[in-house]
């Protein structure tokens, strides 16, 4: 405390104004603003999250003394339906990131056409810092803490970084204690025995895979000659290399939060699935050679897969980009400045609120399950999120081509025109 400030552990970042993720989601809405000719009054209010919300945690942790921990959950909008959006376990957590995420969602949401407005919550945690036990606890207290703005109706979350269906799982039956009934539509991405969706876990991975397919053929590539880096090896990272590998493209390299590795030959999956289930760091696979974590993004490959955190596509590294196809599958990777620079490339972008919606889209379908008690196949799951991902992408395309925008911009302005059009149909209250 000698420089007058409060220790890190005391801090929390609580002005979203202040935040660079809070600033990029609004720069990136009055870009699109513009070029829909949008209603400033209606442009000022999606740029303020309806409700925030911020929480101390207080958990009991395994050694006996007790801790307290920042909690946030932002709704950005609740014009189309409830809030909807994930749960993100991490150190950076801060009120600006969760409220730019919130926002993001919103657009998501909007492009899919799903009857939902964008939130998102974050506890900031290392989860590699705490135990099992310490994170149910911290799970259950947080659910407490924010039980007064959610429920079935008015907000919905979701797995996100650091968050998994076994969190979900726990948030399912401290509201439902809470409420006296078992309520499994109060989250989706919950294990299936509890009225979790087949699909739902790979459902983000596999949109993402869809729209590449589509972008290699926009751009005439062949899938056989193909190759890939993917940068986060979780949920969506894990499942992306899966799902590509599977139809002949190869995986040429991988980074986690821990370190990356390449393998020019393709890096066999099925062994570093093993390797990584046996609790081994990836930077450690025998079949790659370990490179450096900041060379990742620019090796050599036809598509790249931001799979982890945001703003890692900067200005500094978007001139040094070696691929043809960059397919956000993380919220947020490149940032308003790196996609200036971009945009005189000839890469062909899949922006996040496009790339990685089929997550939200299959939480869609988990909780219209849950609400009607009626259970679907996974070919159904699949084959809907396909058609569903398809349409988005063609009508996005279609709209860039047509008014020769970015993709981003083309995709955020479908997104942010529904939302603005339902808020302009119901009018302001009172
Ligand atoms: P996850 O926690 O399962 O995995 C995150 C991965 O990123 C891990 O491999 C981790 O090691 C890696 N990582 C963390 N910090 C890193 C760093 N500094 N450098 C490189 N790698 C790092 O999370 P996830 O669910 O796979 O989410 C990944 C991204 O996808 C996030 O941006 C999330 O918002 C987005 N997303 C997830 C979903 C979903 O359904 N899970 C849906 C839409 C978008």
């Amino acid at each position: 405390m000698d420089n007058g400030q409060l220790p890190a552990t005391h801090r929390s970042q609580q002005v979203f104004e202040d935040s660079p993720v809070f600033e990029m989601a609004c720069r990136q809405l009055d870009a699109v603003g513009e070029v829909i000719d949008l209603d400033q009054g209606v442009l000022e209010r999606l740029m303020k999250p309806k409700r925030s919300l911020v929480v101390s945690v207080p958990i009991r942790m395994d050694s006996g003394e007790t801790r307290n921990f920042w909690g946030y959950r932002v709704q950005h909008s609740l014009t189309s339906g409830p809030a909807k959006g994930g749960l993100r376990y991490h150190p950076s957590v801060d009120l600006g990131e969760v409220a730019a995420l919130a926002m993001w969602m919103s657009w998501k949401c909007g492009i899919m056409n799903l009857p939902f407005g964008g939130g998102k919550g974050g506890i900031t945690v290392d989860c590699a810092q705490i135990s099992l036990g310490e994170k149910e606890r911290l799970t259950r207290r947080f659910t407490e803490e924010v039980l007064c703005i959610i429920g079935p109706r008015q907000d919905v979350m979701a797995p996100d970084l650091g968050t998994d269906e076994q969190t979900m799982a726990w948030i399912m039956d401290t509201y439902s204690m809470s409420v006296d009934y078992a309520c499994p539509e109060i989250v989706t991405g919950k294990p299936v025995e509890l009225g979790g969706c087949v699909g739902r876990r790979e459902a983000t991975g596999r949109g993402v895979v869809y729209c590449v397919m589509k972008a290699l053929q926009e751009i005439k590539a062949n899938a056989s000659d193909a190759t890939a880096v993917v940068q986060g090896f979780g949920n969506v990272g894990s499942v992306v290399c899966q799902e590509l590998s599977t139809r002949g493209i190869k995986i040429v390299a991988v980074g986690d939060r821990y370190g990356a590795i390449a393998n020019p030959r393709g890096i066999d999956l099925a062994a570093l699935n093993k390797h990584m289930q046996a609790r081994n760091l990836l930077k450690d696979f025998p079949g790659a050679e370990q490179i450096p974590s900041e060379e990742l993004l620019t090796t050599p490959c036809t598509i790249l897969v931001p799979a982890a955190l945001e703003r890692v596509i900067t200005s500094a590294n978007a001139g040094k980009l070696r691929c043809r196809v960059l397919a956000e599958a993380a919220n947020g990777p490149t940032t308003p400045d790196a996609d200036v620079i971009l945009k005189g490339s000839d890469i062909f972008i899949i922006p996040d609120v496009l790339c990685n919606a089929g997550g939200v889209t299959v939480s869609y379908f988990e909780w219209v399950q849950d609400i009607q008690q009626y259970l679907w196949t996974e070919q159904q799951v699949n084959q809907k999120l396909e058609e569903l991902m398809l349409r988005a992408f063609n009508q996005v395309r279609g709209f860039a081509q047509q008014r020769n925008l970015a993709m981003r911009t083309a995709a955020l302005s479908i997104g942010v025109q529904k939302t603005a059009k339902e808020k302009m149909r119901r009018g302001l209250y009172p």
